[in-house]
């Protein structure tokens, strides 16, 4: 499968990781638009929101279950936003599922 995330989970595309476990593969966004900005895979391929089911719904449980340890670890003391963008009308680029972990200053309070 052509996946830019499966191929960096593989190792076979570099990043700059932050934390992995058994089903969770976190990394600094490459284009980061806030001073923390962290993605949030699972280690299976799910190609985003709509496709989560009960078949793969452990793997979003592990994610938010490391959220608040990669947070802490970023020094994201004050809060944080997790956003998934998913389909077209969300902009989504990459089509494996990820959250995006932002913060390190205030965000602004419109989301859309
Ligand atoms: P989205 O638009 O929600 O699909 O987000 C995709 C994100 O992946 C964007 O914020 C990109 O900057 C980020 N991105 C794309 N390629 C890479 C890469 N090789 N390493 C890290 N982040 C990436």
């Amino acid at each position: 499968m052509d996946c830019l995330f499966c191929k960096i989970i593989a190792g076979e595309i570099p990043s700059s990781k932050v934390y992995e476990d058994e089903y969770v593969f976190a990394f600094n966004d490459i284009a980061p638009q806030t001073p923390v900005h962290i993605l949030v895979v699972p280690k299976e391929h799910i190609c985003c929101a709509d496709a989560i089911d009960a078949d793969n719904s452990v793997y979003v449980a592990k994610i938010f279950e490391a959220v608040p340890k990669i947070a802490a670890a970023a020094g994201l003391k004050n809060g944080y936003r997790v956003i998934t963008n998913c389909g077209e009308d969300a902009c989504q680029s990459v089509k494996h599922l990820h959250f995006h972990i932002m913060g390190g200053r205030k965000l602004p309070e419109n989301m859309g």
